[in-house]
């Protein structure tokens, strides 16, 4: 899944195959608007920010994408080109031989002036995996008084965690997901989510439970109805509701119990 961490690891295989190219050819496509031209530009680095990626060029732009759900960047061969058959293509950048690096699908891509990457994600809170989260973090204390599973998503807040961390992280806080944000000791949360996360980016894998066999990397995710692995209670499911970061959610009823029940 897109998650902070996964996007790290996209930053990172990209820089080693193409950062440091020049493109030989590209096209970026814009609707109505002239498409900004790439040929002989050098990708200079690519980092991510949160679940934002940011490939930055010697021309002093940088091509910012989103994923979420549906998005990929993918490197095909040298001289590959979108055919009718590819998965819609908004740009993709042909560096010769490591091959041709496209955007498939991708719900979020611009080009913004490199000094000004502000515009692309200015508006989000520090990110969770940056080097100096331990002294960032308590910037995030004073989440608004929402439920916990929401306050966490919302990337103005904390940036970089997404909804399988959330769920899995308040699993292993013991922590009700509904809770209202200000009944929850969110510095705690956080520091659980945070080690969570980079221990699956070190070890290159989003697995929670640390058992990588199939149908056993999770303790709650997708788990409705399956028995809790740490006391068989069966695992309780809320779906999706209307607002943004109101996403569907997996815990369970006794390793998680609602504030003022016994557990
Ligand atoms: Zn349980």
């Amino acid at each position: 899944m897109a998650e902070g961490d996964s996007i790290r690891r996209l930053a990172a295989r990209l820089s080693s195959s193409v950062a440091g190219r020049e493109v030989a050819a590209a096209q970026f496509r814009r609707g109505g608007e002239v498409p900004p031209r790439f040929e002989g530009d050098k990708l200079l680095e690519v980092a991510a920010v949160g679940k934002h990626l940011l490939m930055r060029f010697g021309s002093a732009r940088t091509v910012h994408s989103h994923l979420r759900m549906q998005g990929s960047w993918r490197i095909h061969r040298p001289g590959w080109r979108p055919g009718p058959a590819a998965d819609r293509v908004g740009a993709w950048f042909d560096f010769g031989p490591p091959g041709v690096l496209a955007a498939h699908a991708m719900p979020v891509l611009q080009v913004v002036p490199t000094a000004r990457e502000d515009l692309a994600v200015g508006h989000l809170g520090p990110d969770i995996l940056t080097d100096d989260w331990p002294t960032a973090a308590p910037a995030v204390a004073a989440i608004p008084g929402r439920r916990i599973r929401e306050a966490l998503l919302d990337q103005r807040n904390v940036a970089g965690i997404g909804n399988l961390w959330t769920v899995e992280g308040l699993f292993v806080a013991g922590v009700w997901p509904h809770t209202p944000a200000a009944r929850v000791d969110v510095p705690q949360v956080l520091d659980v989510i945070a080690r969570m996360m980079r221990l699956g980016l070190r070890n290159g894998t989003q697995a929670t439970t640390g058992d990588l066999r199939k149908g056993r990397t999770h303790w709650v995710y997708g788990r409705y109805r399956r028995p809790c692995r740490r006391c068989s209670t069966p695992i309780a499911f809320s779906p999706a509701g209307p607002t943004p970061y109101d996403r569907e959610t997996w815990w369970c009823p006794h390793c998680q119990p609602a504030p003022g029940e016994a557990s």
